[in-house]
């Protein structure tokens, strides 16, 4: 097998471009991809300070590796990288994969714990999610108390954007999980760049390999040698999700191209959908101040209802 672009011997094969490839004609053809994103979507600025919010898996990996090729070219712009740590067993290992990632590439990593942020592990959290009726799943409170931690400490540390490593994959799970819950608000507030308008105090989020296949972060993870831990979060269990990531899948392989289409129609629909809500109140939370849409915000009412004042 021959590369289709330059001849050496392939060993990849690209399903929707039918594509043979070398290793390093991949490499390229990734890095390509995300910077083309990256300015077509304009996420960042030559004086942005960007932070990476580095979970240790693959995907906020090579955000942080590719970003920081870029950030050789770019002098005034920062970066940097954030961890949180939730307290479950498998952060100890995405926490050391972190580090390391960090130390070789020379980047200032900064971790911060549920424990003393918030006086509970997640364990503990877990704990308490189960004495409350209709509790949602664990992995919505822990999301919005990791978002807003990752959010206070930018701010402090006077980040501009937090760069997650959201891929193809997930970004049209997420839609289709929208689509099928009927909940298109949701919708309306997906895209390469969100946050951007409600608030001074929000720092804009981007996400660089939003289209970009799973798989082919994952090639391009271990093509590059980064360390990353492959192991999920024990309590990581959305049923929806995984329902939606095997059809997807099963889709993609009997009509190659059907994920970026989808991600395509997903950004045609996000902007009709956005005209057509009506902007809704913004005030302040109550408790925190930070903005929200009703009387409490988030995490707020998560504290309330877990208790931990
Ligand atoms: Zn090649
Ligand atoms: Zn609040």
């Amino acid at each position: 097998m021959e590369c289709t672009r330059c001849g050496r011997n392939a060993s990849i094969e690209i399903n929707y471009s039918k594509d043979l490839l070398c290793n390093r004609c991949f490499l390229e053809l990734f890095e390509k991809r995300v910077r083309k994103s990256i300015r077509a979507n304009r996420l960042l600025n030559p004086r942005d300070k960007t932070a990476v919010a580095l979970s240790g898996g693959k995907d906020s990996a090579v955000v942080l590796s590719i970003l920081k090729e870029l950030h050789k070219r770019a002098p005034r712009a920062g970066l940097l990288a954030i961890s949180i740590d939730q307290g479950v067993d498998v952060c100890g290992r995405t926490l050391d994969a972190s580090r390391k990632i960090c130390e070789r590439l020379g980047v200032e990593h900064h971790v911060f714990t549920f424990r003393e942020e918030f006086g509970l592990t997640l364990d503990e959290l877990v704990k308490k999610t189960r004495g409350i009726e209709n509790a949602a799943p664990v992995c919505s409170y822990c999301g919005v108390l990791r978002r807003r931690l990752l959010n206070d400490k930018a701010r402090k540390l006077g980040v501009s954007k937090i760069a997650t490593g959201h891929n193809l994959d997930d970004e049209i799970q997420t839609s289709m999980m929208n689509f099928i819950r009927g909940e298109l608000d949701r919708m309306a507030r997906m895209g390469p760049i969100v946050g951007v308008v409600r608030d001074a105090g929000f720092i804009p989020r981007i996400k660089p390999l939003r289209d970009s296949p799973e798989d082919e972060v994952l090639l391009y993870a271990r093509l590059k040698g980064l360390e990353f831990e492959p192991s999920k979060c024990p309590y990581s269990q959305d049923a929806l999700r995984k329902t939606i990531r095997s059809a997807i899948d099963l889709i993609e392989e009997k009509h190659p191209g059907s994920k970026f289409q989808m991600l395509k129609s997903t950004d045609r629909l996000i902007p009709i959908i956005r005209s057509s809500m009506e902007a809704g109140e913004i005030r302040k939370c109550s408790i925190c101040g930070e903005v929200t849409s009703g009387r409490l915000c988030r995490v707020c009412q998560i504290k309330k209802e877990l208790g931990i004042y």
